[in-house]
């Protein structure tokens, strides 16, 4: 009887146990960064580094270099608080601007939205931001006691609150002008209505709402 080898058992199979793919630590450090930037997820992040990194290598030195100088220049003006390179902004320093006129707006994007407009003569107060309870935005973090003491330096007649019609730019407006009326300053809040050019009735029900609510009475022409 011929004793035939016994069939050695299977090697079962062993998980690949390599180096697990990573980013290298500067690019894993860029991606992070990037994050920074509002709305960018990881995964966008990382789309934005390999593409700086595989695809526009100009653009993204250019980019570092004016992050680095805007960061090194950059400051807050100090009469209105936008951004400028000199402690007061030129327009701030223009002889030309009304000083008794003061426009509240929520950031310097709706300061220039304002100037491109050529309907505004006065000085401005940027708040960098708006009241925002649930995101941990307080009155001091969109600067409302540089703002009051601002309105009162005696040249300033009139608080123009231009913040946005959305539900935190009225409740910043409402706590803008609660303070200002209680130190005896005129306030105003630009008036919400129809767009120029607008017809009635493509125009939404709560603006059209809006619209009647601020009516203001017609003068017969001189
Ligand atoms: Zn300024």
């Amino acid at each position: 009887m011929s004793s035939r080898p016994l069939a050695q058992p299977r090697a079962t199979a062993q998980p690949f146990v390599g180096c697990p793919m990573k980013n290298p630590s500067s690019l894993e450090e860029l991606i992070e960064s990037l994050r920074c930037l509002p709305g960018v997820g990881p995964k966008s992040a990382q789309r934005m580094a390999f593409h700086l990194l595989q695809r526009d290598h100009a653009g993204a030195a250019r980019l570092g270099q004016a992050l680095g100088r805007s960061l090194e220049r950059i400051k807050h003006c100090e009469r209105c608080n936008t951004f400028t390179e000199e402690d007061v902004c030129e327009l701030c320093r223009s002889p030309r601007r009304d000083a008794r006129l003061l426009c509240v707006v929520e950031t310097p994007a709706d300061m220039l939205m304002m100037e491109q407009a050529e309907c505004f003569q006065g000085l401005y107060f940027v708040l960098m931001g708006r009241l925002s309870p649930l995101d941990g935005v307080g009155p001091k973090d969109i600067h409302l006691d540089r703002l009051i003491k601002r309105a009162e330096d005696g040249v300033v007649r009139e608080v123009i609150v231009a913040t946005n019609f959305t539900m935190e730019g009225e409740a910043t407006a409402h706590y803008i002008a609660e303070l200002l009326l209680a130190r005896d300053i005129k306030v105003s809040r630009i008036a919400r209505g129809l767009p120029v050019g607008g017809e009635l009735e493509h125009v939404d029900s709560g603006t059209l709402a809006q619209a009647v609510i601020e009516r203001r009475s017609l003068q017969a022409a001189p």
